[in-house]
């Protein structure tokens, strides 16, 4: 059991209320802030944001500084790569610069860390190029606000032969990727996607009604 848990328990701070809110507003206003601030974080909810914020002001001054200052220097060294939009250090980043990546192959992602999950599957060997979202009416999200014009530019400097459009598999990945293809048909660049399967090492009793339909769709030949 935590420090916190235990004053949590007791009378004297007078938090055994349900409701957190009461429980916040007995903290001073720093924690309160704090929580604030970190519950903004993805996957962070209220009870997580309370609990680190009541760590980190219990935790040692130097432990915390280095904290505050590793976040810090996180954002300020990093940035998104001018030629692709990957998180990195360096212009242009070390996916771009790198002589042994396949530059005919260009795969289109929806954000800088999808390109992550598909370095970790080692299946892929070119370069890459990030939207920066998916089109999406709904959000007014339109064409233009992605980099799309960025990836067309690329195609007149790099040779650029096949873009594989690993986008989402919902309705506004879907949409994105066609109007790519559409988009970019009269350029003689080939589009192809990525193919929709079946969860790897599960029966098709784990499969959605969806994700079975387009793996029937795609179907290989053996
Ligand atoms: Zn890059």
């Amino acid at each position: 059991m935590t420090r916190w848990e235990n004053s949590r328990r007791s009378p004297e701070h007078g938090t055994q209320h349900p409701d957190p809110h009461t429980c916040l507003s007995s903290l001073p206003e720093p924690i309160i802030a704090l929580t604030a601030a970190l519950s903004r974080l993805p996957g962070i909810g209220p009870r997580s944001a309370e609990r680190l914020a009541l760590h980190l002001v219990q935790n040692e001054a130097g432990a915390v500084r280095a904290l505050a200052d590793a976040i810090l220097a996180a954002r300020e060294r990093i940035s998104l790569c001018r030629v692709c939009g990957a998180l990195t250090e360096r212009q242009p980043c070390a996916l771009c610069d790198d002589p042994r990546r396949d530059a005919s192959l260009v795969c289109v992602v929806e954000r800088p860390t999808d390109i992550f999950s598909i370095e970790k599957s080692g299946a892929f060997h070119g370069r890459f190029h990030v939207l920066g979202g998916k089109i999406s009416p709904l959000n007014g999200v339109g064409p233009e606000d992605l980099r799309i014009a960025a990836l067309e530019s690329r195609l007149g400097s790099e040779p650029v032969q096949e873009i594989i459009l690993a986008l989402g598999t919902d309705v506004e990945g879907d949409a994105t990727g066609h109007y790519l293809a559409k988009r970019l048909a009269p350029r003689g660049v080939k589009v192809s996607r990525l193919a929709h399967g079946l969860p790897a090492g599960s029966g098709l009793e784990f499969a959605d009604e969806l994700t079975l339909s387009r793996a029937m769709e795609g179907r290989t030949g053996l």
